[in-house]
Order: structure tokens, then sequence, then C-alpha cells
């Protein structure tokens, strides 16, 4: 008799950008004609960078003759990619190896699978708001207890406020935990964590011998001096964190699909010492993932290195520049903003005391403007919503346009 996991019983209804349609569709049934612009999901719109494009159609071309084809790939990603992604790092003076590399097809489904080289009785802790696949993925690992409605939060799971006291970076947790999820620059506050307040964090693990799951996918959008692009920026970080990145915002690989994540062979817990866990993660990828596909691996290597890494910069630029354009509208129009100077996100508070979903429906209704309700994210999301600058120039500024006409505080 097959039984089900239960622990899927006790995620959440209404995962949050299936209920953005739903009211979006709903509106404009009500409304033909208008359009609506869309600055919800983080969702990259422009075209990938010319050097990505070729090198990919040069790997299919290799494909296509059988002199040059190639099928499976290197166990965990292709050897020469690795080694660029180690180079990569050299630049903030990050020294790894190639075999500390896993490459893979996103950080999403990273994030998601991780969680699998820990015991099921591992205490989780969270920033609030998070990307949600930590804490779904941590749910269905059965390291919580139910959702409680009333608070906005799963038992069993410590949450970490990121608030505008702490400016968005909380402090590592009073209570001893095991898995601390961190993201910098974060989705969705927009905030970006100095290296004292990692520090903070390595030197709590360390301590307690936890480990940090690092999601370092927006790195590439740190624009002011000084924030670290990589938790092995810090003293002792190796022993105690695995950090995960991705092509996606870096590169606009959203639909082609690439990340990586890094084990150390430092790290280390309770009942592992160094090496155990990059073996396991080894054995975990080897067994259960086939490699991400090679047309997508050599536009990863061309997105590293020359042409392709300058041209993913502009493209990081031009969302900044969204980010600007949006950070600044809002602020005319009386808004408390944070984010979208190191982040493609902006974190807005919503005005009177509204909550996020309120705040979501007049945006829509006054200004046909989508944006993401912040308590989507988690409970201390309730009064800020997610601005985020992955449309086209033209629409961002047409977005600004009508928020600034039609929204009166
Ligand atoms: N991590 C964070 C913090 C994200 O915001 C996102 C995408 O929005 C991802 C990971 C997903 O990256 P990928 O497209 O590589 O799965």
């Amino acid at each position: 008799m097959a039984t089900i996991n239960t622990n899927y019983q006790k995620l959440a209804s209404g995962y949050l950008f299936p209920e953005i349609a739903r009211r979006t569709g709903i509106w404009q049934k009500n409304h033909p004609g208008i359009p609506v612009l869309r600055l919800g999901i983080g969702n990259t719109t422009e075209a990938l960078p010319p050097a990505v494009c070729l090198a990919m159609k040069q790997k299919i071309d290799e494909l296509s003759d059988r002199s040059t084809y190639t099928g499976y790939g290197d166990e965990q990603g292709d050897t020469y990619l690795r080694e660029a992604l180690v180079a990569y790092y050299q630049r903030y003076n990050v020294q790894l190896e190639s075999t500390e590399f896993f490459v893979s097809d996103g950080a999403k489904s990273d994030a998601a699978n991780i969680q699998d080289l820990f015991g099921s009785d591992n205490v989780v802790a969270i920033q609030d708001p998070a990307y949600p696949v930590y804490v779904d993925s941590n749910v269905v690992g059965g390291r919580t207890g139910l959702f409680n409605p009333e608070r906005g939060c799963y038992d069993g799971f410590v949450y970490l406020s990121s608030t505008e006291e702490n400016g968005f970076i909380p402090v590592p947790p009073s209570e001893k935990v095991d898995l601390i999820y961190l993201c910098s620059p974060n989705n969705p506050t927009g905030s970006v964590a100095t290296h004292a307040q990692l520090k903070a964090f390595v030197d709590y693990a360390l301590e307690h011998k936890s480990v940090i799951i690092f999601d370092s996918a927006y790195s590439e959008y740190i624009t002011e001096e000084g924030y670290p692009h990589s938790i092995y920026e810090v003293e002792g970080a190796k022993r105690c964190a695995i950090e995960i990145n991705s092509f996606s915002k870096f590169s606009g690989f959203t639909g082609v699909r690439l990340g990586w994540t890094i084990v150390p062979k430092e790290l280390a817990c309770e009942n592992a010492e160094s090496g155990v866990l990059n073996a396991m993660w080894n054995r975990r990828q080897c067994t259960f993932f086939n490699g991400a596909s090679n047309i997508a691996q050599r536009g990863g290597y061309a997105a590293l290195v020359g042409e392709g890494y300058a041209q993913s910069r502009a493209l990081v630029a031009y969302y900044l520049e969204n980010a600007s354009i949006i950070r600044e509208g809002l602020k005319r129009v009386g808004l408390t903003v944070y984010g979208g100077v190191n982040s493609p996100y902006i974190w807005a508070k919503t005005p009177n005391g509204m909550n996020s979903w309120d705040f979501f429906d007049l945006l829509l209704e006054n200004c046909h403007v989508v944006v993401t309700p912040g308590s989507g994210f988690g409970p201390a999301g309730n009064q800020f919503v997610r601005v985020s600058s992955y449309g086209h120039r033209e629409q961002v500024v047409q977005a600004m346009r009508q928020i600034e006409e039609n929204l009166k505080l």
C-alpha cells in the first residue's frame, strides 16, 4: 500500500505567484483592453548576451557532427566550466578547487535539493521574508510542524526577522539552530549583507556546528564597494557554508537553466568530518541528476569570460538602471523604499499601514501595475511590496508614469 509524504499537506495554500496571476486575471477579465504592466515576478526579459548565443550555437554545430558530438558530460559539470568558475571566484580572492563546484540546472532546484544532505531533525533558521523555496523544501523534508495561519509561520522554524530596524539583515539566532538559510543580495528585500554581518553568522555556525546555505544568485548586482560577493570572503566560511549561485539573473539564463553549488571539502558538521558532505553531494548529484545541458554549459562559460562577461555585466547594469528609475519614482510619490541599489528588487513600504495584498489590489486597480505582495515571502513582509526591475525599459517607465499619475496617498 503506497502512502504519500504527508508533509506536503502542511504546505500553506495559495502559493504567491499563482495567486497574483489569479487576481490579475480576474481584473483583466473585468477590464478588457486595458493593458497591465508587470513589475511582479523576477523573470528576465532582455535578450541573452551575443557572445553567449554564439557559444551555444557553436556547441549545437558540434553536436550536429558525429566527429565532435558529445553525450553525457563530466561528473559535477564540464571541467572547463568548473575551472572558469574557480577563476571567477579568484576575482574576490576566494580560492576554491574545481571539485568543490557542482554545476546544476539552476539555483532553485539546488536550494530545494540541498536539504537532502541533512537529517530531518535539524532545526532550520530562515530569514523572514525569504525566497519561498527554502521554506517549502524544508516543510516537505519534515523539518517543521504545521502552518500557523494566525502567525503566518510554520511551527518549528526559527524565523530571523528582516526589518527596517535591522536594515533587513537579521543577526544570528539567540537559540541553537542547525541549518541557516541566508540570501544576499536579498530576494525580496534588496538588502545586502556586510562582511561584519556575514562574519557574525559564520562565527555562530562554527560555534554551533551549524551549516549556512548561502544563496548568492544576485551577487553580480553588488555595485557598491565593500560588500562580499561570496560568503567565502569571510574567514572560516568554507568550514560551515554551502554557496548556491546561478546564471539566471547574471546573464539572462532564466529559460536556458544553469547554476552551480559549492560544497567545500573543508565543510563539516556534527557527525561529518571534512570531505564527507562534498562526497555526499557528489553521490547525490551523480545518482539523481545527469548534468546540466551541455549547450547551456557552453553558454555559461562564455558568460564568465572576455566579451561575454562584459556583455553580462551590461545586462545587469540595464536592470539596475530600471531599478533606479523605479526607486526614484516610488520615492517621488512619497513611498518609503529600500533596495534597488545592489539588487534588482525594490522593497517598498505600503502607505498608511496597509497590508501588502490590499496595496497590491490598489496598485492594480488605480495604476494597472502588478507588484508582488511582501506577505507572500513571510510574515515580516506584510507591510511591503516587492517591485521587480526585470521589465523592458519602456514598460518600467510607463509603469512609473502610471503610478506617479494615479497613486494618491
Ligand atoms: N535564488 C534566488 C534568491 C532567486 O531569487 C531565484 C530566482 O528568482 C533563484 C535562486 C532561482 O535561480 P534559478 O533560475 O537558477 O533556478
